[in-house]
């Protein structure tokens, strides 16, 4: 008889958690690529936010959120067509670069004693893997709970790395919370570090500066740089400088300093150092909007995370409300491995092995402040 009744409230309670289950998944069609395969759209839903992916870079195209007044708004740059995508590639908006996020000096690194060469797509470097990299692929995707779960099997030898690299990428939506949890397996020792390269303007997009958002990073440390944006080595104290955001700090405050790293990115587009352990979820950046009272909060397992002030924006791409996206008016976070961490033995490792699973989560959760 007890047995029984506790069967009964275990089923009831599962009916009840699956009534309110707080998301929806939807998906559509977002056109077809020249080669004839078809790019999907899936669109998240939960009480507080609405995400929508493409498998083209399992890419972010938009996050909607609402301000102080509950007045909803996209946050993320992005474009509401296929064409725009393909026309312009380079501010990989939304993407999840791949396989190596950021750069890699002169595309060169050496593995179990051997030499490779990437290719180069960024001057004398490779960025975000190299000119086919990962944001130009289409992954194969499909639903699972409050989410979508990306696939993409990269070929040994794609863009000069080792390994047939399989790599999962899921997004997932509960309430005010956008989780994304990276797993990948390799047949040969390779190199790998992904991460999501989503453009936010806490205004929404369009709007033509982040420079009045207040940015709090958890990072003592971060990676300076020489004149092509690839780390020295050095792990600097940031105190005194202006990379200093242990507390919350108005962007556009310092960016125009006098600074030699800064004048090296034209702004702040930087690794720090998060504090705490890698690998354990913990709190990483804070950015607060005072104009819409949006606050964006980020966790991650990661070892860095890479601010990017959205320096290299030039007005040349605009969004669906047809407004450009001009120097500055969106900030990326990307939570990371450091740039170049196959030539800089100090770094935390980006190697995998076969038989090893590399596997990383970052959370983004929106909230507002009056
Ligand atoms: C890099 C920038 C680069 C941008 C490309 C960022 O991750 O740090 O230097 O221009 O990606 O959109």
């Amino acid at each position: 008889m007890k047995l029984l009744r506790v069967i009964l409230l275990c089923m009831t309670s599962v009916a009840a958690s699956a009534a309110v289950s707080p998301t929806t998944v939807s998906r559509t069609s977002f056109g077809k690529l020249p080669n004839g395969s078809n790019v999907e759209l899936y669109t998240l839903k939960s009480d507080q936010l609405e995400l929508k992916l493409i498998t083209l870079g399992a890419r972010v195209t938009a996050l909607t959120a609402p301000d102080r007044n509950g007045k909803s708004a996209d946050i993320v740059l992005g474009y509401d067509n296929l064409g725009d995508y393909l026309h312009n590639k380079e501010f990989y908006f939304g993407v999840v670069p791949g396989r190596y996020a950021n750069r890699i000096a002169h595309g060169k690194f050496t593995l179990g004693g051997k030499p490779y060469q990437i290719t180069l797509n960024d001057g004398v470097n490779s960025l975000h893997g190299g000119v086919e990299g990962f944001a130009a692929r289409n992954w194969s995707a499909k639903e699972i709970p409050n989410g979508v779960e990306f696939t993409l099997v990269s070929p040994d030898g794609d863009q000069g790395y080792p390994g047939t690299l399989t790599s999962h990428v899921r997004y997932t939506l509960v309430h005010e919370t956008v989780r994304i949890e990276y797993s990948a397996t390799t047949d040969k020792a390779t190199v790998i570090n992904l991460t999501n390269h989503a453009y936010f303007n806490l205004a929404g997009e369009g709007n033509p500066s982040i420079l009045g958002e207040k940015l709090t990073l958890d990072a003592d440390k971060y990676t300076p740089v020489d004149s092509t944006l690839i780390p020295t080595g050095q792990l600097a104290p940031v105190v005194g400088t202006p990379f200093d955001f242990t507390h919350a700090t108005t962007i556009g405050d310092r960016i125009d300093a006098n600074n030699e790293q800064l004048k090296f990115a034209g702004g702040y587009d930087h690794n720090w150092v998060v504090r705490g352990v890698p690998g354990t979820l913990r709190p990483a950046a804070k950015v607060y909007d005072p104009s819409s009272g949006r606050v964006l909060s980020v966790e991650t397992t990661e070892p860095g995370i890479q601010f990017y002030a959205g320096n290299f924006l030039d007005g040349s791409a605009k969004g669906p409300a047809g407004k450009p996206y001009v120097k500055r008016s969106a900030l990326c976070l990307e939570t990371q491995h450091f740039p170049d961490s196959p030539n800089h033995p100090n770094f935390p490792s980006t190697e995998l092995k076969p038989g090893h699973t590399y596997h990383s989560v970052t959370t983004f959760t929106l909230s507002v402040e009056k």
